[in-house]
């Protein structure tokens, strides 16, 4: 797996901006001068956890990310059935707020210190997964 930070054709590094609740990878691409963010296109691969700091009580979310930009979640795992049900339904809740349709926004799945217990949780569980795959990532003690 290859987690170098993507780069543009003008050897830039990508700007990204993450999308929370997206049916689909979260990143947004910036391209060009004054570009108009782009949602990303690439099939999502991963689920994984993002903690969004700047909010208050901060918010942790189960987000999905393409290979591309697996290095955005933490503790990534390959999709689950779940996921693709969570994924199926982020969608149809899409198409129904698009269609001026009455809908559910998707939401943290914790906040607060409860979401950070929950992430500390989740990359403590992810380490020794890690560790077997040879990143030489040990347990945290
Ligand atoms: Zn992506």
């Amino acid at each position: 797996m290859d987690n170098h930070d993507v780069v543009d054709s003008d050897g830039e590094p990508e700007r990204i901006s993450w999308c929370l609740g997206q049916a689909g990878c979260g990143a947004y691409r910036f391209a060009g001068f004054r570009g108009q963010p782009r949602p990303c296109t690439h099939p999502p691969r991963w689920a994984g956890l993002v903690l969004v700091e700047h909010r208050h009580p901060v918010e942790l979310w189960v987000e999905y990310a393409c290979d591309l930009h697996i290095s955005r979640l933490q503790a990534p795992r390959e999709l689950l059935d779940r996921d693709r049900a969570a994924l199926d339904r982020r969608r149809e809740q899409h198409d129904l707020g698009a269609a001026g349709r009455p809908y559910e926004r998707p939401g943290p799945i914790a906040t607060g210190a409860a979401g950070r217990h929950r992430l500390r949780r989740a990359l403590t569980l992810a380490a020794p997964t890690e560790a077997q795959a040879g990143s030489g990532v040990a347990p945290s003690p």
